[in-house]
């Protein structure tokens, strides 16, 4: 196995996942995030000079320190100082592996860019363009891509935040308010009749491998459920949507796994909405039902170890967030309850400080022999969710 040290910019739950995943291959991993019980942090012991770092994936000096102690640097969130990262591959004369490249994250981290990027490079994209943070110019988005518009933020947005839809002209000044003072795209309104997603592999030589596809529901901007396999009418809409993914993957550079968030229409057409470079919230399933889960996958890639088997092992699978909806964890310790008593279902929580409104606090997966199954261990799981309708 590898003896390399892997360094993770960020300690959230994706950074959690990753390095519970390293503690199985005993692969030794670093944490950079600020506090001494981030997520992540908790998971991996810090041994001999391998404590992990106080201090923020956006601070250039803290990367550094992080750098120094690696071989290989990879991200669980893209939202990263990525100048720092360029700025250690000159400095490391080649010691230094960082995976995916900063060149990927930098694309990636302005939504702006990374659809032009995508459109650039063949992939289906639905309508967008640069809008000034100015009521005219906003004006002039909507006559072009029309009401409703989808105003976005171009950087460090997630979970929808940093997402406006604008309903009426009336309202621009109310966007430019919510969104602040941070850089907007516009889309056109995407009337999707369901939302996709294929989480894909990426070899450090540019060999793609995907995940199945799978069907994400949100609620409120926020990935809620995720079924696996994508079930439709359509004998080849998982493996159109496998090689849309696939594609779009291909033309990063770098090592890992990626997040392919994807619109189907309703004649089939299937837009790509975003991708992620690293683990993703729609890949979750993956550690139960797949062969390899994302996260080892994740490391193997970035470690240039062989890629595992994507295929499922089980029929039928369901990821359902755990999402705070008070201060108090008292929701989601009702759904918990419930998913002890249910066989096939595994219970993940992210040991965050604190619940928040609307703030990921764990998940639950569940795994089955068919879909008929799956509905009915999911079903109590649902009536235990605060404001969930089955
Ligand atoms: P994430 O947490 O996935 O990174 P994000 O903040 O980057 O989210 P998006 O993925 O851009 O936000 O959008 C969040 C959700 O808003 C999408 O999953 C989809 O439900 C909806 N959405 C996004 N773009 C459009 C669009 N152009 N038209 C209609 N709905 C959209
Ligand atoms: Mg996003
Ligand atoms: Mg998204």
């Amino acid at each position: 196995m590898s003896k390399k040290v892997v360094g993770i910019l960020g300690g959230g739950q994706l950074g959690r996942m990753l390095a519970a995943s390293a503690s199985l291959l005993n692969i030794p991993v670093v944490i950079l995030d600020v506090g001494e019980s981030a997520p992540a942090k908790q998971v991996i012991a810090p041994s001999g000079d391998l404590s992990h770092i106080d201090g923020s994936f956006t601070d250039p000096k803290k990367i550094r320190e992080l750098a120094a102690k690696v071989d290989v640097l990879t991200v669980e969130i893209e939202h990263v100082d990525v100048g720092a990262l360029e700025g250690l591959v000159a400095a490391t004369n080649g010691r230094l592996t960082i995976q995916p490249s900063p060149r990927t994250i930098r694309i990636v981290q302005d939504k702006f860019r990374q659809k032009e990027h995508l459109r650039d490079c063949g992939s289906p994209v639905s309508a967008f363009r640069e809008v000034q943070s100015s009521v005219e110019a906003i004006v002039a988005a909507s006559m072009e891509l029309g009401l409703p518009l989808m105003l976005k933020s171009r950087t460090l947005a997630y979970d929808g935040r940093g997402n406006y839809v604008l309903r009426n002209l009336a309202d621009a000044d109310d966007a430019l308010a919510v969104l602040g003072g941070r850089p907007l795209y516009a889309e056109k309104w995407v009337p999707f009749i369901e939302e996709i997603a294929v989480m894909v592999v990426r070899s450090a030589d540019g060999m793609v491998r995907s995940y199945p596809a799978v069907e994400t529901v949100h609620k409120e901007n926020v990935c809620h459920l995720v079924f696996a396999p994508l079930r439709s009418r359509h004998p080849d809409l998982s493996s159109r949507a496998r090689n849309i993914a696939e594609a779009a993957v291909a033309t990063f550079e770098g090592a890992g796994v990626f997040g392919v968030e994807m619109f189907l229409m309703e004649d089939n057409n299937i837009y790509v909405n975003e991708i992620a470079p690293r683990p993703h919230n729609s890949g979750h399933y993956t550690i139960e039902a797949c062969e390899t889960s994302q996260y080892e996958n994740h490391l193997r890639s970035i470690l240039s170890l062989p890629l595992g088997s994507t295929d499922l092992k089980v029929p039928s699978a369901a990821m359902l967030n755990l999402i705070g909806s008070s201060s108090s964890m008292t929701g989601i310790t009702c759904v918990t309850d419930v998913a002890l008593t249910i066989p096939g279902a595994s219970t993940h929580l992210y040991g965050k400080a604190e619940c928040r409104k609307g703030r990921k606090m764990g998940h639950i997966t569940i795994v089955a022999e068919s879909d008929a199954h799956l509905r009915t261990k999911l079903r109590p799981l649902l009536e235990a969710t605060p404001g969930s309708t089955p």
